[in-house]
């Protein structure tokens, strides 16, 4: 017997996902999509745009039995490679050995998400985009004159959400959203014509240049695709690369060594569109029996790899609290948009200061420098000293509590390094006295 109806608004990687869970604990799923079935156009289309998966969205993808699967088409990056001016790399782990980030295709794992889905009963309605929500009864309507009323609604429509503009013409509903002023720009750079992968497709690719940075995860097909972080106006900027001659000049100049592998570069640099990039933070993600995740409760910038994985784990604690009220009601709700929030803000913070970390921190000494020693520590002191980069990437703790250790760790990080010296003298540090001064 059906534990109750529920509608979810977007078959994006979140919905989908939240569909599969609900779908287990026997409710009756109808999951709307505005675009089409993007499997029956054939897939996703020439262009492959990737995602890197890591510790939080796996465990989400366990719970719903489908890691493993996913995992097969995954390409492991253990660190970040750091190209100079002069095309000189170097190799950063991102953490211990053994651990990694996973280059995932979006496309292709949305698909498999959706066809998971109804594998597992969810009905999926496409060409369904919602225009409007009447919060006493949980009914979404849809432009195409549908409409579908339900015993809970959730929003996992991004960070346009369509649910949200509805709550936000409601009393006492907070919103904020906020542009940064770069944007990007996806580049592709194919396979060799030997077959091969153009660079080492063990590591995301950094090049990393100040005020703007280019970067590259790896495909199964072995391409790369590359994305142009960079601001769109100013000197340097979309707005100041007006000819294909601008382009290849100003490329051949800042990243020599990705050039020759980017064929279609003055072509795909006026082709591909230039997209912007936004925080959208929102409260309270419950209205009724309505609520938001993923994209739609908390829009974050890229800079982490963090919105997916953060919009996977909402679904792994939505499961979990299901287990612990028994059902979904208003207590359980109640309990989610709590315990999310402050999660959902803190990883918006940090994926605004990962972006100054990526396109500039990664090639300076201090940086580095600071990473050996965090290493250190955190090879000594495993339970004690969990560097920012691995609490968030590899761990469970809540981002708010990452974030709030981070910052006690950052602290004394910069004390330690503003001593003289200490770029010589650092594997001498007392160590154990360093891990005293967190209490
Ligand atoms: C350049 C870039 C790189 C990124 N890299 C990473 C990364 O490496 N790792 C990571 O974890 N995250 C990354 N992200 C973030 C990640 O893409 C998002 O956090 C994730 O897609 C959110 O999933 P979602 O399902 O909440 O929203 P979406 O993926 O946006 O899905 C929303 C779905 O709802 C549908 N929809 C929208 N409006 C309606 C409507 N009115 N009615 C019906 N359906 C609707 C849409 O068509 C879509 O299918 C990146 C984002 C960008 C922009």
């Amino acid at each position: 017997m059906s534990k109750g109806k529920i509608s979810i608004l977007g078959a994006g990687l979140v919905g989908s996902l939240l569909a599969i869970l609900l779908k287990k604990r026997g409710y009756e799923v109808v999951l709307f999509e505005r675009r089409p079935d993007t499997r029956k156009l054939g897939g996703i289309g020439g262009r492959s745009i990737n995602l890197a998966l890591s510790h939080r969205g796996l465990k989400a993808l366990e719970l719903a039995g489908i890691k493993d699967t996913i995992q097969r088409s995954c390409i492991p990056m253990p660190g970040r490679m750091i190209h100079d001016l002069e095309g000189n790399l170097d190799f950063q782990p991102y953490g211990k050995e053994g651990q990694f980030i996973n280059s995932v295709s979006r496309g292709g794992l949305n698909e498999l998400l959706i066809s998971q889905a109804e594998e597992h009963g969810v009905e999926v309605r496409f060409d369904h985009r919602c225009t409007e929500v009447n919060f006493g009864t949980a009914t979404a309507i849809f432009d195409n004159g549908n409409s579908e009323s339900a015993d809970y609604l959730f929003g996992a429509d991004g960070a346009f959400s369509a649910l949200r503009s509805a709550m936000q013409k409601t009393d006492r509903f907070d919103y904020s959203q906020m542009y940064i002023s770069a944007g990007y720009k996806e580049l592709t750079m194919p396979a060799t014509p030997e077959g091969d992968f153009a660079m080492d497709p063990g590591a995301l690719h950094i090049w990393p240049r100040g005020e703007f940075m280019l970067i590259a995860l790896p495909n199964l097909n072995k391409s790369f695709t590359c994305t142009l972080f960079f601001p769109f106006e100013g000197k340097i900027s979309f707005d100041s690369l007006k000819t294909p001659e601008d382009v290849e000049a100003f490329f051949k100049t800042t990243f020599p060594d990705a050039v020759p592998h980017l064929p279609q570069l003055k072509e795909e640099f006026f082709e591909n569109p230039t997209s912007s990039l936004i925080t959208v933070r929102c409260y309270p993600w419950v209205k009724e029996n309505t609520a938001l995740i993923g994209d739609a409760a908390h829009a974050i910038v890229p800079f982490y790899g963090q919105g997916m994985n953060a919009g996977f784990e909402d679904c792994y604690v939505f499961d979990q609290l299901m287990d612990k009220h028994g059902s979904i009601n208003a207590k359980m709700l109640e309990e989610y948009q709590q315990l999310r929030k402050p999660d959902g803000d803190a990883i918006a913070d940090l994926a605004l200061y990962n972006f100054i970390e990526m396109r500039d921190k990664v090639a300076d000494d201090k940086f580095l420098l600071q990473k050996k020693i965090e290493k250190k520590l955190n090879e000594l002191y495993p339970d004690q000293w969990v560097p920012l980069y691995s609490m968030v990437t590899f761990s469970d703790y809540r981002y708010s509590e990452a974030i709030a250790r981070g910052n006690k760790q950052q602290a004394i990080m910069d004390e330690v390094l503003s001593r003289p010296g200490i770029e010589e003298n650092w594997e001498g540090l007392d160590f154990g006295e360093i891990v005293k001064s967190l209490k």
